[in-house]
């Protein structure tokens, strides 16, 4: 009986090299493989054309190269370009195209939806259907660096898409070593931002990792109290707990953690919550990017006024603290942060809905 069809780009170079020396062939062929996949985009064995015709035949009776299917595609006024993509499942995720920021990047999904359920993130609202295997976290990057013609170009990748990276942590570290591959993207990651909403074990776990990305937190608030009424971990993983884990993680030089603070009216965006979080971050390597909440229908919040998330970030600059408001990408074609949600695929039952909880 045949067997079924390896994936091989679910694999690392090392787990390619048992593949490939399993057929009778050598770790060479499998660098050459690995190119191919990774460095131009080739997922059809027979435009491999530097492999025998010999090699090319195993790999066609005992092997795939998966890619995702594209099955919505847009283009938002500012140039960002929003990606739907469906997997073998059927589930469908989201991956984001944001062009000069100054760099070219790609926003990339670990989950279907998400298990945070962090009160302002439409994501949140579906609950998690499942975790992506690293085969599909790695896809999104294939897919968009190839069809962008950016193979060959540099690119960051920002894991900020659906889900939340720490809690598949094994298949995201996974598909942070093929991108690091050199015979493939060879991507740094001082290019990849991992963020968290503070996931405090996992933080220590990816303290210790070899393949360290930049730690962005999702932090939010600037007291226990607020935080835990709109990040529900808050409850598992208190404020402290979290800036304690960044206090001890190993920074290099020169290198901060992004602290990630979306701005909700009346809820955490007065003066007094910028001084605060002064207090708090003190201590840490820290630079804090301001998010103006992106309004969607369902999400009972308000974005703050213009004027009032400048006094915000100048409280913050005039005290020292390197402080940006991010610019909102992609918001007329639902590409924006917490706006990734694929209709029809909620990983939780209705709930029963509390007073006060939706508008
Ligand atoms: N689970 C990870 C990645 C989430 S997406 C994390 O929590 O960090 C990246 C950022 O977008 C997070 O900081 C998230 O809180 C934020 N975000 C979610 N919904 C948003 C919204 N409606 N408006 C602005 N930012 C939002």
């Amino acid at each position: 009986m045949a067997r079924p069809a390896i994936d091989l780009a679910a694999l690392e170079l090392h787990e390619l090299v048992s593949f490939v020396e399993s057929l009778g062939y050598r770790p060479f062929h499998a660098k050459q493989v690995y190119r191919w996949i990774w460095k131009r985009g080739v997922s059809d064995f027979a435009q491999m054309t530097d492999l025998s015709r010999e090699l090319r035949a195993a790999l066609v009776e005992s092997a795939t190269v998966s890619v995702a299917d594209v099955v919505a595609h847009d283009t938002s006024v500012d140039g960002t370009q929003k990606f739907v993509l469906r997997l073998a499942d059927g589930k469908h995720i989201e991956s984001v195209f944001i062009p000069d920021t100054p760099a070219q990047t790609f926003c990339v999904s670990t989950q279907v939806g998400c298990a945070m359920a962090c009160a302002f993130c439409l994501t949140g609202k579906m609950g998690l259907v499942r975790n992506l295997s690293a085969a599909e976290i790695t896809s999104q990057v294939r897919l968009l660096a190839g069809s962008l013609e950016l193979l060959d170009k540099s690119f960051n990748i920002v894991l900020m898409g659906m889900g939340e990276p720490l809690h598949n942590y094994d298949a995201t570290m996974k598909a942070l070593r093929m991108l690091n591959e050199k015979e493939g993207l060879a991507l740094h990651p001082k290019r990849i931002t991992l963020s968290t909403v503070g996931l405090v074990p996992m933080m220590d776990k990816l303290a210790q990792e070899p393949l360290m990305p930049n730690l962005a937190v999702s932090l939010h608030a600037a007291t226990e109290e607020t935080r835990a009424t709109i990040v529900p971990l808050n409850k598992k993983y208190s404020m402290q707990d979290v800036v304690d884990a960044c206090k001890r993680f190993p920074l290099k030089k020169r290198s901060r953690i992004m602290f990630e603070y979306v701005m909700l009216a009346g809820i955490n965006d007065s003066p007094q919550d910028a001084r605060r979080l002064v207090k708090v971050l003190a201590g840490v390597k820290a630079k804090v990017n301001l998010l103006p909440l992106n309004e969607a229908p369902g999400i009972p919040f308000e974005r703050p006024s213009d004027e009032s998330i400048n006094t915000f970030a100048k409280i913050l600059a005039d005290r020292g603290m390197a402080v940006s408001v991010r610019k909102s990408r992609g918001r007329d074609i639902r590409a924006a942060c917490g706006q990734l949600i694929v209709e029809g695929q909620s990983g939780r039952k209705p709930a029963v809905q509390k007073a006060g909880a939706e508008p």
